[in-house]
């Protein structure tokens, strides 16, 4: 929605000014999904917007459900397919957006990975997301930990998040969204320098650099040094704890000697937190570690700070790195 625009198409209709203010008000609500149906507006107005504009940058393909968990495939105005996930916590509801069709950045255990990359997500696009789950729900968090790299896609990324924040947005607070990195160095570095309090969680999986380059190739071009220096670059400026996530796939980066390397790169920092994750099985892709229980003794022992992070949603493929859709 550009709300600029809107406002010089109602002023040439002669619409007077708080009709914008109206509009967008009902638009953030996330309660309308055309404007035929926004009542507190006059028929004629309903009907000039409805031919004119969209009121949605996205169509429903496909909803799926679990018990914790639902999954919407959606169809974007060129065809294209991404997901976005609602997880119910209970009192927490909390949307996983997606920041790009596909990911350019194809690491092995990941579903979005192996789909490739078509394109970034427009401002429109990422909030529309969430919106989508507000016709039916009370959300509360925000996570960009669905489809692609969202530090690849920064300036739509920070638009969005102004949006989100925005009183006459979404009006959901910076403690309340996460963003997760593969690792973007100078984009680490841009972030600490907003300084705000969104919450920062970095796809790590290794801290063994040639396990790391093997899972993930943008390991290569921002090495394990690179993304510690910019992270301790952030938790200096910001005093904001980093977390890192840690999925455990078999006999690729659970041996004691990549369990060394991980304790050491953890306790290199205070304020790093690790969350482990069991791996989630994709097509073709990783076999989930035996050693969970074994990490988490000896981490335990190491005095780590972390938490095991336990997936919802694996039953209807909704789960971290699970989301995918053909092209
Ligand atoms: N591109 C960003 C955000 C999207 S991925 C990033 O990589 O951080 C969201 C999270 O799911 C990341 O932590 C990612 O590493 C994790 N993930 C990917 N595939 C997974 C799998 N098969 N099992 C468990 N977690 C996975
Ligand atoms: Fe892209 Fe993240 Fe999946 Fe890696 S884990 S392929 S960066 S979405």
């Amino acid at each position: 929605m550009d709300f600029s625009k809107l406002a010089e198409f109602l002023a040439q209709n002669n619409e007077p000014a708080f009709r914008i203010k109206q509009i967008t008000k009902n638009y953030y609500s996330g309660r309308y999904l055309s404007f035929s149906e926004m009542t507190d507006l006059s028929l004629g107005l309903r009907q000039l917007l409805e031919t004119n504009y969209s009121l949605s940058s996205i169509k429903l393909d496909k909803l799926l459900e679990d018990k914790f968990a639902k999954k919407a495939r959606l169809i974007l105005g060129d065809g294209s397919k991404i997901e976005t996930v609602l997880m119910d916590y209970g009192d927490w509801k909390t949307v996983c957006v997606s920041s790009q069709v596909g990911c350019p950045l194809g690491c092995t255990f990941c579903a979005t990975g192996k789909m490739g990359f078509t394109r970034n997500l427009t401002v429109d696009e990422i909030i529309d997301q969430i919106l989508f789950w507000k016709h039916t729900n009370t959300v509360s968090r925000i996570v960009f930990m669905g489809m692609g790299e969202p530090f690849l896609n920064w300036d739509n990324l920070i638009a969005a998040l102004k949006t989100i924040n925005d009183k006459n947005g979404l009006y959901i607070g910076n403690r309340k969204i996460s963003i997760s990195t593969a690792g973007v160095a100078p984009r680490i570095i841009d972030f600490a320098n907003l300084n705000t309090e969104i919450n920062l969680a970095i796809s790590l999986h290794s801290a063994d650099q040639a396990t790391r380059e093997e899972m993930m190739p943008i390991a290569r071009q921002y090495s394990l040094n690179d993304l510690k220096k910019a992270l301790d670059y952030y938790t200096k400026l910001t005093h904001r704890q980093v977390f890192f996530e840690y999925l455990l796939a078999k006999d690729v980066n659970d041996s004691p000697k990549h369990l060394d390397l991980l304790i050491k790169f953890i306790r290199s920092n205070n304020l790093f937190y690790l969350n482990l994750i069991p791996l989630n099985p994709i097509k073709d892709g990783l076999t989930p570690s035996d050693n969970l229980t074994y990490f988490q003794k000896e981490l335990t022992a190491a005095h780590v700070n972390f938490s095991v992070r336990h997936s919802i949603g694996q039953s209807i493929n909704s789960a971290c790195g699970q989301l995918i859709v053909e092209k």
